[in-house]
């Protein structure tokens, strides 16, 4: 695999088919001397040196890294069109690509019918969910659980309707008994399930609250902008099926490829069940939509320009990793597996402790200490500090900052002598991690074991 040979025949083909077209100048107020943008593009490089090294497995902290040569190669040849996915007038081509990964993304969570569409991120993805939700039920609210993605409470203030908290079991699901709670007060319109959250990667017990919302006439909208490609997983290597199958059932769901899709950023996704949900978004554009009879993406997004290059991005890259078990699924299941075994060698290890047991990819960990939490927090914050820092074996982890009465659910033990605690987080989401496990582990075990 040569992203530099991708690349070049990326170029080529994209000079074979402009020069279909003619000659013609470039304008001279373009013209840029040759010499002087090398030489800013070599003074960029060293600006993007302030970085932290995301491709390497010995960065082993927050949901990030590189996309696929694939997604990068598919993303250039499309830029250098530069196609707006807005309307077919603006890419015909990359409106289709679009259309189809969508599709694939509808048959990955088991819908049978399906409208949807890329966004530029999770957030507003989820934000034209919600934005669906209230017209749907009018003047009642929005239930999500206490440990789920801080933007919907956010957007639930956007769009002026009532947020809900709903309380979370000791590992951090959604509590179908305080749901059900909620739900009898008569004011939720809509529920928001989360699949994988995003602090420590768990899964609600979304087939519970479907069956609890159903019985209420609530919507259900599943936040699956983290975890939801781990659905390729569902009933392996001891990943519950229940849950996943069940998001089949919901109304809408969203999912992130630029997280576990191999993307860069800037690919959202959300899609309803029920196609007809598009009335919502019904507008005019007089100066786009001409050139068909046939659906303009715009007319069932809520953004409007929107680069036609993240769609030929994802649809190249699903060419080579398809939404099944054996394509991205594969990539997925070596995190996973990663994650496991780490969680293993933390409870067996000297020198760290684990906070939980990880669901998908994402391990939560600190320091042996004194039992209470201010020296869990120092701790932890000194082994973030002094990873990072080590200019010769460095290694990147994040913190999580866990709340008093949760860390005493999962931690009995330990003096709540502080409101709060830092604990050690570690999101494996490159498949890289389980071949460099060992090294991590006794990497980060050495600086635990320095306090
Ligand atoms: C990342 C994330 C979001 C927000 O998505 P962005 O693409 O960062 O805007 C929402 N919900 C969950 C569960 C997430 O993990």
């Amino acid at each position: 695999m040569d992203l530099r040979g991708a690349l070049t025949r990326v170029l080529d083909n994209h000079d074979r088919w402009t020069s279909r077209f003619g000659e013609y100048r470039v304008a001279e107020a373009l013209r840029v001397d040759q010499t002087r943008l090398e030489s800013i593009v070599d003074e960029l490089a060293e600006r993007l040196e302030d970085n932290y090294p995301f491709f390497h497995p010995r960065y082993a902290g927050q949901m990030l890294k590189p996309p696929h040569p694939a997604a990068i190669a598919g993303y250039l040849a499309a830029m250098l069109v530069n196609p707006n996915n807005h309307a077919l007038d603006g890419g015909p081509a990359t409106a289709r690509m679009e259309r189809e990964v969508v599709a694939e993304l509808a048959t990955m969570f088991g819908f049978g019918t399906h409208l949807g569409h890329l966004t530029s991120s999770g957030t507003i993805a989820n934000l034209e969910a919600l934005y669906v939700a209230r017209e749907i039920h009018p003047g009642r609210g929005v239930a999500f659980s206490a440990e789920s993605h801080y933007t919907h409470a956010r957007m639930c203030g956007l769009l002026a309707v009532e947020g809900t908290a709903v309380a979370v079991d000791a590992a951090g699901r959604m509590d179908p008994g305080a749901l059900r709670e909620v739900l009898g007060r008569g004011t939720v319109g809509t529920v928001v399930v989360t699949a994988g959250t995003t602090g420590l990667g768990v899964v609600d017990p979304i087939h519970e609250v479907v069956a609890l919302c159903r019985e209420h006439g609530v919507r259900v909208h599943v936040d699956a902008a983290y975890g939801g490609f781990f659905t390729l997983l569902a009933g392996t290597d001891g990943l519950d099926a229940a849950p996943w199958r069940a998001i089949a059932g919901c109304d809408s769901v969203v999912v992130d490829p630029h997280k576990h899709g191999l993307q860069p950023y800037g690919c959202g996704a959300v899609l309803f069940a029920d196609p007809a949900v598009g009335r919502f978004y019904r507008h005019d554009s007089p100066y786009t939509y001409f050139t068909s009879d046939e659906l303009h993406l715009g007319e069932i997004s809520l953004e409007c320009s929107r680069p036609g290059a993240a769609a030929a991005a994802l649809w190249l890259t699903f060419r080579l990793f398809p939404p099944t078990a054996d394509g991205l699924g594969a990539v997925l299941a070596a995190g996973r597996r990663a994650a496991a075994r780490w969680a293993e060698l933390i409870e067996h290890s000297e020198h760290l402790w684990l906070y939980q047991r990880p669901e998908l990819d994402i391990v939560s960990y600190f320091p042996v200490t004194e039992p209470r939490l201010s020296a869990v927090d120092a701790a932890s914050a000194r082994v973030l500090r002094e990873g990072m820092t080590d200019r010769d074996d460095p290694v990147f982890l994040s913190v999580l900052s866990t709340g008093a009465a949760d860390f005493g659910r999962r931690h009995p033990g330990f003096a709540a002598d502080a409101d709060r605690a830092r604990v050690l987080r570690s999101v494996l989401m490159k498949p890289e991690a389980e071949d460099y496990l060992d090294t991590l582990h006794r990497r980060v075990e050495k600086l635990a074991a320095r306090g």
